[in-house]
């Protein structure tokens, strides 16, 4: 455990523990509420209130009337809705060590790393969306005949986004910042384990002005009210970030009521492919991030690493000793690099897969325990001699939790890379670049980063190939997923 020498005390005050419906913070029709945890200690943080059904129908009742009555797509223009976001933008950014300390208490990331990734880069997809507020424009198109031909590009209509614990405040930007820059209406369902700096939001969209049902949000499981959500017969699209098996359903769910639109952004199994010729230095440091960042709470995590025969020996053994240094413990800590797991549940079946790799015979090389005796803490941990049939080189494991797999040539390991249902991401380390090209070329994946990872921008897309899901988010791309593209024909 770090020091606790550097360690703040958290100040944040919780403010918005309700249902957001209709501009108004209210408790749920059943009167429920779930409690959300500290998963550094354990402990209850406070009581929230639990959308079901009922709750979800009444949301989606504001936002259609939000959307019908054109209170956010026609009264008011493009631009004053991107001047809006902006607003929002500024209110997170005048709130970031609030919302910072939020987020670590509820999800267990460090709080100096909220601080200066997860918020900054929140404030900079809701600015980059108010952007394209003024710019998604349809075309004139010459038909045959007479005609004058046009399509005009419209919001898709009321949208429900069912989105994860893993980065609360950022996939609710994702997902909110097109949704809204485009004109559509939303009911938002954050992930039970993080309700609190998603409600926190909505308190600040209040703040910034935007009109009553354009934005409600309901805390509540996924189950009940996120299952209310993907079947509701007025909401007209559905995005959602999370696993599979759950994308799935949503998949189900709207194609057993009205067909609703679908986004899906699902998990991985990345490939990080490190050449013998790669800087080493770089390639370690960039294997560790790419693994245990987030707590190796990260869909795109590089959880399949692949280094070359040559230098495999050197490769494990420095990644053991950098796995050996990282720093797990209070996330309030400066020095800390790793807070816990999000929940028992996760901490239950990454110790589960850490068993199974070891059943499996996997060379357990460092870690395998628990830290600590409360909260959800697990110790960096590095398998060597991984062979591609193990569960822990198939299945999504979401924890700090690192699989290094030996290869020997290119095309071996271009065929391996692929051997998965995944295709969200890919790594490839080497000074070489007709074989970084390579691998970028062959690889079935949504993003491949070359000598880096992890880079995100509000500009570039992002999603994936295969079961990692479909749409993507994130820059121009992502426009799509809340436009509806209406051709009118005049004669002349
Ligand atoms: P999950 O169940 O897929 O949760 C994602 C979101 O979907 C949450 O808001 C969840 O609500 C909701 N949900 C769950 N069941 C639903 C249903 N039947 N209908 C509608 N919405 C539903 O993920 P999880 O259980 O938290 O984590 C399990 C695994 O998913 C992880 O170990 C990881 O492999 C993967 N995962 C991937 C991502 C990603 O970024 N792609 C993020 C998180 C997890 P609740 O909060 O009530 O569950
Ligand atoms: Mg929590």
């Amino acid at each position: 455990m770090a020091t606790a020498t550097t360690a703040i005390e958290p100040s944040v005050k919780i403010s918005a523990n309700k249902l957001l419906i209709n501009g108004r913070w209210i408790n749920s029709a059943s009167g429920k509420t779930f409690p959300t945890v500290n998963p550094a200690t354990g402990e209850v943080i406070t009581q929230v209130a639990e959308a079901d059904a009922a709750d979800v129908d009444k949301a989606v009742t504001a936002a259609r009337a939000a959307f019908e009555t054109g209170a956010w797509r026609r009264k008011m223009t493009a631009s004053q809705r991107g001047a809006m976001l902006n607003r929002l933008a500024d209110l997170i950014e005048k709130h970031a060590d609030e919302l910072a300390q939020l987020e670590s208490l509820d999800n267990g990331k460090p709080y100096q790393i909220a601080k200066a990734a997860d918020l900054p880069l929140t404030v900079a997809c809701y600015r980059y969306y108010a952007g394209w507020a003024d710019k998604n424009h349809g075309k004139t198109i010459p038909v045959n005949g007479n005609y004058f031909c046009y399509t005009k590009h419209e919001p898709v209509g009321v949208v429900g986004q069912i989105i994860p614990w893993n980065f609360p405040l950022l996939m609710q930007a994702w997902k909110l910042g097109p949704a809204l820059s485009m004109g559509c209406t939303v009911v938002m369902k954050p992930a039970e384990q993080t309700p609190l700096s998603a409600l926190r939001v909505g308190e600040l969209i209040m703040e910034a002005g935007f009109p009553e049902g354009v934005v409600n949000i309901l805390p509540g499981y996924g189950p009940t009210a996120g299952a209310a959500l993907a079947r509701h017969m007025d909401v007209d699209k559905v995005a959602f970030t999370g696993s599979t098996e759950v994308g799935k359903l949503i998949m189900k769910a709207a194609a057993e009521t009205n067909l609703k639109r679908v986004t899906l952004e699902l998990g991985g199994k990345s490939p990080n492919i490190v050449f013998a010729d790669a800087d080493m230095d770089e390639a370690i440091e960039g294997a560790h991030f790419a693994l245990f960042f987030n707590q190796g709470q990260c869909c795109c995590a590089g959880s399949r690493l692949f280094v070359e025969e040559k230098a495999y020996d050197e490769f494990v053994e420095r990644s053991v000793a950098r796995a050996k240094k990282r720093t797990v413990g209070n996330p309030f800590d400066a020095k800390t690099e790793q807070g816990p797991q999000v929940d028992q549940d996760q901490f239950d079946k990454v110790m589960g897969y850490i068993d199974k790799g070891k059943k499996e015979n996997a060379k357990m090389l460092t870690g395998g325990g628990r830290v600590g005796d409360k909260g959800y803490f697990i110790e960096p941990t590095v398998f060597g001699d991984v062979t591609d049939n193990m569960t822990i080189a198939q299945e999504e494991i979401f924890g700090p939790v690192m699989s290094i797999l030996k290869f020997k040539t290119i095309e071996e390991v271009a065929a391996r890379a692929n051997k998965t249902t995944y295709g969200l991401a890919a790594a490839v380390w080497t000074k070489d670049i007709s074989k970084a090209h390579a691998i970028a070329d062959s690889v079935r994946a949504g993003t491949v980063w070359v000598n880096c990872y992890d880079v995100f921008d509000a500009g570039a897309p992002f999603g994936g190939f295969k079961q990692s899901g479909i749409g993507r988010e994130l820059g121009e791309y992502s426009l799509a997923n809340y436009t509806e593209v209406k051709t009118v024909t005049v004669k002349l």
